[in-house]
């Protein structure tokens, strides 16, 4: 029989598997054992139907035969085989749905990155060989046939001897070169890795014989035989039935799969039956990775297509909040094949994704509920994430995420929801309170929390950077405002409110003085109605909170964001009196208190003081004119 030519797409994709540099090769492997499987597969459902033909499950395998000596790599199945027409329309064309076609030099350079994750079948042989050879006997034939080619210049096709139906396809592998080692695909440890690797779970046991070794009786030698192994483990965990299995097989699968080396503390199993079908088991670590916090740490989920792993972190599956989330989805609604649309598989991943989405938020909730230990430790672990989803993408997901956060409260002494927080409020309490510091010991000597805690209100601790910004973005809670205790207007109306406002108008003078004397570090000097026993604060008028501003500038691209700072002046407090006394008497020692009072509100605020010599030069001064 004539050399045939193959159709033009198909010798576009030949001539990149032949010259590609894929860096995954080993993906060939996968290609023609989901082939064989498919083939399997096809017996297994025409026995569903026909009466005439039983499936016996022992029957149907893939086998691996590597052969040294000739470079040969075999791969032997039991599926239903072709006939002289089918390895001709099957094998000479690619495309067959229609959909795909090179049309440029781009799509072609596009398509590397297709074949890692959704394979373009038997062609990928032809990364690895340079001769392929495909013999091949179809159900209810009587014939077998052999196909082969060498690449680009076409394939032949003509009878030949085969006992069984199934399909047998032999590699004869490239020469080695300087930066390839086709050798790796003759070595079982290669072979088992990539089985492991890629088809672990296909249905159908894939045999290879592998060495092995013995002790001879009477004897201290090792003798080594060859035994027939099943490599791939077939039916994987996800696929069972949740009741069958115990938590210590999905830690032992988490182990396997190596997510962490710690364990999970909590997992979940999907079985979803909806628009898209798929299984899916997803892991809360327990521990946060070393690296979970920088730009190395890459989020995404294993993907399989039926068994088959076609992507090793799949990004569009987990949404960011949700970057800890380690674990895989199978769906057998998306398929291995290039040929369909990239677009159809965007759009089942997003359906995915926003059910994942969903479930990992259900699952977190009701650990918090059950089991509010391991829920602290989970969040002391990825809390900071789940807030700054809250804050990312002008707070597109706040509501997904607002029952997941945990605040430490000044009452309970622990992390609270804000759900709890709300129900605890009192009648007369309008906002939700929060002050910010560095750490909650900080916090809890902070004198702007003096009225709010002295009404009795609850405080949450805002520690960490990201705090503040997120509660911005959320903006209330159950239409409760947050606020926080330096705000100008706390909220409170208060004997302290009235008084103070009056000081402030008797008082303009002085702190008109002082304010001027503090040349633009403040907005305005006023009397505090917030403090109750320590002389000074500062608190910031407007948006920008002064933690905020430390935030900000300490950002790379440090903006010129300044809170509007304001000195509060505690009225009754003895320094008040010295101030006014100063303000009458003694302007020089008015500007030295000022300069002093200032100094200690930034310390207390945790800001640096400005110029330290002079602070400590005035403190000196304070000392020697006693
Ligand atoms: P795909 O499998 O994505 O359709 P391939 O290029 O891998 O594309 O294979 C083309 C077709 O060749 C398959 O659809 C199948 O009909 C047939 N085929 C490939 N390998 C086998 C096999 N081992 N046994 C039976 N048929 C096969």
């Amino acid at each position: 029989m004539g050399k045939r030519k193959f159709k033009a797409e198909s010798k576009r994709l030949l001539e990149l598997m032949i010259n590609s540099i894929y860096s995954q090769r080993e993906v060939f492997l996968r290609e023609l054992i989901s082939n064989s499987s498919d083939a399997i597969d096809k017996i297994y459902y025409k026995a569903l139907t026909d009466d005439n033909l039983t499936f016996n499950q022992s029957d149907y395998y893939i086998k691996l035969e590597a052969d040294k000596e000739s470079r040969t790599l075999k791969i032997v199945d039991t599926g239903i085989g072709m006939t002289q027409e089918e390895l001709e329309k099957n094998l000479g064309t690619i495309a067959k749905s229609g959909s795909f076609s090179f049309k440029s030099e781009n799509e072609i350079k596009d398509g590397h990155d297709i074949i890692g994750q959704f394979g373009v079948g038997f062609y990928a042989a032809f990364m690895v060989a340079d001769v392929v050879t495909v013999v091949s006997k179809a159900l209810g034939s009587d014939e077998a046939f052999k196909w082969e080619s060498k690449g680009t210049d076409g394939y032949t096709i003509e009878p030949a001897e085969k006992d069984t139906v199934g399909t047998e396809i032999t590699l004869k592998l490239k020469d080695n070169s300087e930066d390839e080692n086709y050798d790796e695909y003759l070595e079982e440890y290669r072979l088992k890795e990539i089985i492991k690797k890629y088809s672990d779970f296909i249905r159908y046991p894939i045999k290879m014989e592998v060495t092995k070794s013995k002790k001879e009786d009477d004897s201290d030698e090792y003798v080594e035989y060859k035994e027939e192994e099943i490599i791939n483990s077939m039916v994987p965990i996800w696929k069972k039935n949740k009741s069958e299995l115990t938590d210590e097989d999905y830690e032992n699968f988490y182990q396997e799969k190596r997510y962490g080396f710690d364990k999970p503390l909590k997992h979940i199993h999907l079985s979803v039956d909806g628009t898209i079908r798929y299984n899916a088991i997803l892991f809360i670590p327990e521990n946060r990775p070393f690296d979970y916090y920088s730009q190395d740490y890459q989020k995404g989920l294993e993907l399989y297509s039926n068994g088959v792993l076609i992507m090793e972190k799949c990004a569009d599956l987990i949404p960011d909040h949700f970057s800890f989330v380690k674990g895989l989805v199978d769906s057998e609604d998306l398929s291995l094949n290039i040929s369909r649309e990239m677009l159809q598989h965007d759009r089942q991943l997003k359906l995915i994704e926003k059910n994942i989405n969903k479930k990992i938020k259900q699952q977190l909730l009701s650990l918090q509920r059950d089991d509010r230990e391991s829920y602290e430790k989970f969040f002391q672990a990825f809390g900071r994430q789940l807030k700054f989803g809250v804050y990312n993408e002008f707070g597109v997901n706040k509501d997904t995420l607002k029952d997941l956060l945990l605040f430490y409260s000044s009452k309970e002494k622990k992390l609270v929801t804000l759900a709890e927080y709300v129900s605890r409020m009192p009648e007369d309490q309008k906002y939700i309170y929060y002050a910010t510091g560095e750490s909650i010991d900080r916090i809890d000597k902070l004198p702007q929390t003096e009225l709010v805690a002295d009404k009795g209100y609850e405080i949450l601790y805002f520690t960490e950077e990201i705090d503040e910004f997120a509660i911005r973005v959320l903006m209330n809670y159950e239409e409760k405002e947050f606020k926080s205790v330096s705000s100008h207007d706390l909220g409170i109306d208060s004997e302290e409110e009235k008084a103070s406002e009056q000081e402030t108008e008797e008082n303009k003078e002085l702190f008109g003085y002082m304010k001027d004397k503090l040349s633009g570090k403040v907005k305005e000097v006023r009397v505090s109605k917030r403090l109750k026993s320590h002389p000074v604060c500062l608190t910031a008028d407007g948006e920008i909170s002064i933690e905020m501003e430390k935030v900000i500038s300490a950002m790379p691209d440090n903006q010129q964001v300044k809170a509007e700072k304001v000195l509060e002046i505690n009225p009754n407090h003895e320094v008040f009196q010295t101030l006014k006394d100063a303000f009458e008497n003694d302007k020089e020692k008015l500007d030295l208190y000022t300069n002093i009072l200032f100094n200690q509100a930034l310390l207390i605020e945790g800001l640096p003081v400005e110029d330290p010599v002079e602070f400590t030069n005035n403190m000196c001064k304070v000392m020697v004119a006693q």
